[in-house]
C-alpha cells in the first residue's frame, strides 16, 4: 500500500519545527524521526496526517553526553549509535542491554530513541527500559522546555503526556554507580519481533545485599509496568531462588494482562514471572562483578 497524500516539511531548526506542529490548518501533524514505525502506519492508512515535519535535520537532538551524574541521549539518536556507543554501555548498562533486542540492525540504523519512546508500545524495550531507571523525557513546544518523568509520560496505548506541538528533544537517566547490573529478558516468537512480554531489571548492591533494585514489565498492559512489589520484596535481602520466587509472585499477582493471538493472559503471566526471575538474577551477578 502507499501512503495517504500529505503537505511535507523539513525545518532548519527546532523552533521552526515548533511552529510547524502548532500550524492550524493541516489538520493531524505528525513528526517523522527514524520512520519505522510511522512509516508503515502511513502504508497501512492507519495514520493519515495532513502535515508531515521531518526532524532529521535537526542537530540539536542529537549527541550522546554523560554530565554530572546524568547521561542524556539526544531523542534523535539512532538506536545503532546508542548501541554501540562506550558512553551508554557504562553510564547506562540497561540500555545497552535492551537496544540489541529491537528489530534488527537495519531498522535500529534508522529508529531513533526518542521515536521509539514518543511511539510508547506496550511491547517494546526503550519505554520499559525509560520507567525501570525513571527516567527523564526532555520536551520542547512552544511554552518552551519541560521535563516530564518516565511515570507520568506513557499515559496509555501508544500514548504519552506529549501534547501534539511537543517534541522530545532528550532522554536523560542518571548514570550507574559502583556494584550496579542490569539485564533486559523477553519473549518473543522470533529474534526481532516484538516480544509477548519483557523484563528490565537494574539491581545495586550494598554488600551482599540488595541496596536498590528496579524492575519494568512490556507486554502486559497498556504501558509498560513498574513492579514495585517486587523491588521492594528484594530491597535489603540477599538474592537467591526462594526471593526471586517471592519477588516474581509479588508482580505477577498484580499484573491482568489480556489475551490475544499470540499467547493467553495466563501465559503472559506466567512468563512474566519467569522473566522476572531470570532478568534479576542476571542483573544481581553482574552487580557481584561491578563490586
Ligand atoms: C520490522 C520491524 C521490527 C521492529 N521491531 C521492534 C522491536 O522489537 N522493538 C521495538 O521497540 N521497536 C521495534 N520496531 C520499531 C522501531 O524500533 C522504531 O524505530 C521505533 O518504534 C520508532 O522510532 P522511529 O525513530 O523510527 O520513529 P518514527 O517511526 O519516525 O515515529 C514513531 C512515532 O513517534 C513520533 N515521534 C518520533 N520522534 C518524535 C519526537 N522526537 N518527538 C515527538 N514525537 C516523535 C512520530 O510522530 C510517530 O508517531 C520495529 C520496526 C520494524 C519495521
Amino acid at each position: 500500500m502507499k501512503p495517504p497524500v500529505f503537505d511535507y516539511v523539513s525545518p532548519a531548526t527546532l523552533e521552526e519545527a515548533i511552529q510547524a506542529l502548532s500550524a492550524p490548518d493541516d489538520g493531524d501533524v505528525k513528526v517523522l524521526a527514524g520512520g519505522q514505525s510511522l512509516v508503515p502506519l502511513l502504508n497501512l492508512r492507519l495514520s493519515q496526517p495532513g502535515l508531515i515535519v521531518d526532524i532529521n535535520g535537526l542537530d540539536e537532538l542529537t549527541g550522546i553526553t554523560e554530565e554530572a551524574g546524568y547521561l542524556t541521549v539526544g531523542a534523535l539518536v539512532r538506536q545503532r549509535e546508542a548501541e554501540l556507543s562506550d558512553v551508554v554501555r557504562t553510564a547506562c548498562p540497561l540500555l545497552h542491554e535492551a537496544i540489541p533486542l529491537i528489530g534488527h540492525t537495519a531498522i535500529r540504523n534508522r529508529g531513533t530513541v526518542g521515536g521509539s519512546i514518543a511511539h510508547a508500545d506496550p511491547a517494546a524495550e526503550l519505554p520499559t527500559v525509560a520507567a525501570c531507571l525513571d527516567a527523564e523525557l526532555v520536551a520542547r513546544g512552544p511554552g518552551g522546555e519541560r521535563t516530564i518523568p518516565a511515570a507520568d509520560f506513557f499515559t496509555g496505548f501508544f500514548t504519552t503526556a506529549l501534547a501534539e506541538d511537543e517534541i522530545l528533544t532528550a532522554v536523560r537517566v542518571r548514570s550507574v554507580g559502583p556494584a550496579t547490573g542490569a539485564a533486559y529478558e523477553e519473549v518473543a516468537r522470533r529474534h526481532g519481533d516484538f516480544a509477548m512480554a519483557g523484563v528490565a531489571a537494574q539491581v545495586r548492591l550494598d554488600g551482599d545485599t540488595v541496596a536498590e533494585a528496579r524492575i519494568a514489565i512490556s507486554g502486559v498492559d497498556l504501558a509498560p509496568v513498574r513492579a514495585t512489589k517486587a523491588e521492594a520484596a528484594l530491597a535489603g535481602r540477599t538474592v537467591d531462588d526462594s526471593i526471586l520466587d517471592e519477588a516474581a509472585d509479588a508482580a505477577v499477582a498484580d499484573l491482568s494482562p489480556s489475551s490475544d493471538l499470540h499467547g493467553s493472559a495466563a501465559y503472559r503471566k506466567h512468563v512474566a514471572g519467569v522473566l522476572i526471575r531470570k532478568a534479576v538474577a542476571a542483573a544481581a551477578a553482574r552487580a557481584r562483578e561491578a563490586r
